[in-house]
């Protein structure tokens, strides 16, 4: 028998799904609660420290703040030769200011960061409790983490720190932030994500015309690069490219100081991901020098192209007994399991060959980074019973 069937036949076991599927109010508080706490990159302190109680009510030991701001828990094996982390990000995309207000619709909640991934980290608080109730024990080490800096410009500074050299080491890691139960990512996109910055001597737009226009450089290079882009991205290995955000500029009568913009590129694939970077910079010098050539007086106006994020193309490994285990685990439910590459915190471990999976928070998410992101209570207690098993697995069920 599969390790997947056999610990589905133990009676423990049996009972914490029955006790998972009875959490389902306690979650759906302890969601709102936490998505209610706003948690933008570089600003997740509140929530972390809320999420560290969560932890050490649910039961956890040894809970603390680590020094970039991950809160870890541990549960511990009976011999703890090995250290199996569960992990679910506790940053959303939405500025500090943003309403965090959930709203509720039946069974739909609505709020910025409501799925992804407010509802991971209930995820984690549900197995925890569940594992507690039933006594349940495990060889290796149990590792629960709610890490910082997964999206945007956090540029998965959290799980950087987790796998820093020297670090103890973590033997597999599953992450929780996933929107479909079927949906298995064993595998990583890369990117690359560019803050670009266009600066002159500014002006007065009557008084001072003629001078280049940083505004103008960024809608040349910007109109380039989109129509180099999709060459590349038009064929061979998936490769996408956005410009996400832009800004800059006094008034509507001054010839901007600067223009900026920021920039994400991402593929599945290292060489398609190196020749999309080779198009956008060439693009920015070409739609610089192309603004500088058209100005009639004043000074050239210059680019700085700053990396703010480098995430890993990881190949992961769809034989190995983690990525098996899950898969088991999820078609034990009556699931068609898909495997899939996506950008998450599992890059990096995957980056340097080392087990790691992302997993479901369970229920329905649709709209994740829009202000009117949902959230839906259908069958949720699925993802967390397939979890369960998955840690269970990796981590060697001891017996109650
Ligand atoms: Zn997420």
């Amino acid at each position: 028998m599969s390790v997947i069937s056999t610990l589905k036949n133990q009676p423990a076991i049996l009972a914490a799904f029955k006790t998972i599927e009875s959490h389902r109010d306690e979650n759906n508080r302890d969601m709102i609660e936490l998505t209610e706490i706003p948690a933008p990159p570089f600003g997740e302190d509140t929530r972390g420290k809320r999420v560290a109680e969560m932890f050490r009510e649910a039961g956890l030991a040894n809970v603390k703040i680590d020094e970039v701001g991950n809160v870890i828990g541990m549960r511990p094996g009976r011999s703890g030769a090995k250290t199996i982390a569960l992990g679910a990000h506790i940053d959303t995309v939405f500025p500090i200011e943003t309403d965090v207000t959930v709203r509720r619709e039946g069974d739909t909640y609505i709020a910025p960061g409501i799925g992804d991934n407010t509802r991971g980290i209930v995820v984690l608080l549900s197995l925890i409790k569940a594992l507690e109730a039933h006594n349940i024990q495990t060889e290796h080490d149990l590792m629960f983490v709610g890490n910082i800096g997964e999206e945007g410009l956090g540029d998965l500074r959290g799980i950087k720190h987790l796998y820093r050299d020297g670090a103890p080491k973590i033997d597999s890691f599953i992450a929780v932030d996933g929107g479909r139960d079927d949906r298995l990512v064993y595998s990583g996109v890369g990117s690359f994500r560019y803050r670009v910055t266009f600066k002159g001597p500014g002006g007065h737009s009557w008084g001072d015309f003629g001078d280049a226009n940083p505004h103008h450089a960024l809608g040349r290079a910007t109109t380039l690069f989109a129509d180099r882009a999709a060459k590349v991205s038009s064929e061979g290995p998936r490769t996408s490219f956005s410009l996400g955000r832009i800004g800059g500029g006094t008034s509507i009568n001054s010839i901007p100081f600067e223009s900026w913009m920021e920039v994400d590129m991402r593929s599945v694939s290292v060489e398609k991901l190196d020749e999309m970077d080779a198009v956008f910079q060439q693009a920015m010098i070409d739609g610089l020098a192309a603004e500088n050539a058209a100005r009639t007086r004043g000074d050239e106006i210059t680019v700085d192209i700053k990396k703010v994020g480098d995430r890993p193309v990881a190949n992961g490994d769809a034989s190995s007994p983690l990525v098996q285990q899950a898969l088991a685990a999820i078609g034990s439910f009556g699931l068609d399991p898909q495997l899939r590459s996506s950008s998450t915190d599992a890059n990096t471990p995957i980056a340097k060959g080392l087990p790691a999976i992302t997993i479901s928070r369970g229920g329905k998410s649709a709209g994740a980074h829009s202000f009117e992101e949902t959230w839906t209570d259908t069958d949720s207690h699925i993802a967390i019973q397939i979890a369960l098993l998955i840690t269970l697995a990796q981590a060697e069920y001891a017996g109650p």
